[in-house]
């Protein structure tokens, strides 16, 4: 038996330490500093992006693409139910609110064919969310903005590499909000980051992130908007352009890991995974499964107990956003259909997922799920 092996730890395996220690030497440890920059430079070549701003986490970042791109009361925004809590609340911080649609049952993204019916004259964006590193049906997300005039921001915050019909996150939407927490594919410890192509949003991002101090001219102290410090320290930058350099590899490692799940898990009975379409390179953030509990033999829970005597770690999945008492106080519509949602918050459960998880480690963790389903 293994020991404790949990279901994510961040892979620092390149220049972090060198890195900040140059912060630490050089006393640049505020958010002037070169990493802020460099690492800019370097995700947005990585997305194969016009403009990024880094920001102190991935919650922020939407804040921040939200009120770029004009959100603000008594508008609507179309966020997937399935989804973290993030992407809603976001919303509520811009005084707008979200409105949820429900999961589909095979990548378990945004159900595109449901997106319409939500539509109303107070709806201003959709925000797909790419769901364990699976990008979202973009071209009918798109078409549909498109028709209704709605700006598409993606939570690519599970999803940074990831690429539909050939085209990389950050080229999705109008504008793209990543996350690098511990446990993303790229991190920074906690941080974030906005990128668009479009020169007025990068503006607007850049403005609001600090304070609104004028972009241009002298710093008078004089304020026109109110606006947020969202600023990340030359240190987390330091780290993130270290994972940047390296990106690929942590791409590389997490489907690699995806695919040895995939071949051993495939065959049991009763153990679901996400579906993969042909047009899109998932990054697989996380291994994730659900469970036909007649097909299985027990139920989730049952598992993640079983599991947990082996020494592996397991985590529930998302509760919807329309069982969340918080977006019900605040006012938001919770009626409605969200079975698939209901299903894999029910069923479903995280496998450790880290980048250098070794194949030993994810072939014994598969023998137990199989030793465990009854005959
Ligand atoms: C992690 C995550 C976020 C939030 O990022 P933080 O950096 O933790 O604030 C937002 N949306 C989704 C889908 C996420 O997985």
């Amino acid at each position: 038996m293994f020991d404790f092996i949990p279901v994510c730890e961040p892979y620092l395996a390149g220049n972090e330490k060198k890195y900040v220690n140059d912060c630490l030497e050089t006393g640049w440890i505020s958010s002037t500093g070169k990493y802020v920059k460099a690492f800019e430079e370097q995700f947005a070549r990585y997305c194969g992006v016009k403009y990024a701003v880094c920001v102190c986490n991935g919650t922020v970042a939407l804040h921040l693409a939200l009120i770029a791109m004009g959100i603000g009361k008594d508008d609507e925004v179309i966020i997937p139910d399935f989804t973290m809590i993030a992407s809603a609340f976001s919303v509520c911080y811009a005084g707008a609110k979200p409105v949820f649609v429900d999961a589909e049952k095979e990548t378990w993204n945004v159900d595109v064919s449901k997106i319409e019916e939500k539509i109303t004259s107070r709806t201003k964006a959709i925000m797909p969310v790419s769901i364990f590193g699976h990008p979202c049906e973009m071209d009918t997300i798109n078409a549909l903005a498109k028709k209704y005039k709605l700006l598409v921001l993606e939570d690519a915050a599970e999803s940074h590499g990831a690429e539909y019909k050939g085209k990389k996150t950050g080229n999705l939407a109008d504008i793209t909000a990543f996350s690098f927490f511990a446990n993303k594919n790229v991190t920074t410890g906690e941080g974030g980051m906005v990128v668009t192509n479009d020169e007025a949003l990068y503006k607007k991002t850049l403005y609001y992130k600090n304070l609104c101090f004028p972009l241009e001219g002298p710093r008078n102290y004089v304020h026109r908007n109110i606006g947020f410090n969202y600023r990340m320290t030359n240190i987390q930058a330091a780290i993130g352009l270290a994972q940047t350099e390296k990106a690929d590899n942590y791409k590389v490692m997490r489907i690699r890991n995806a695919g040895i799940y995939q071949s051993r898990l495939k065959n049991i009975p009763g153990i679901i995974l996400q579906q993969t379409q042909k047009d899109v390179v998932n990054v697989h953030w996380m291994n994730t499964i659900v469970i036909d509990e007649l097909e299985y033999g027990h139920n989730r829970d049952e598992l993640m107990e079983y599991l947990k005597t082996k020494n592996i770690e397991t985590r529930l999945l998302f509760v919807g956003m329309h069982k969340q008492p918080s977006l019900e106080d605040y006012g938001c519509c919770m009626k409605g259909n969200y079975t698939v949602t209901e299903w894999l918050t029910k069923n479903g459960l995280y496998l450790p997922s880290a980048s250098n998880l070794s194949e030993e480690k994810i072939q014994y963790i598969c023998e137990q799920i199989m030793n465990f389903q009854k005959k």
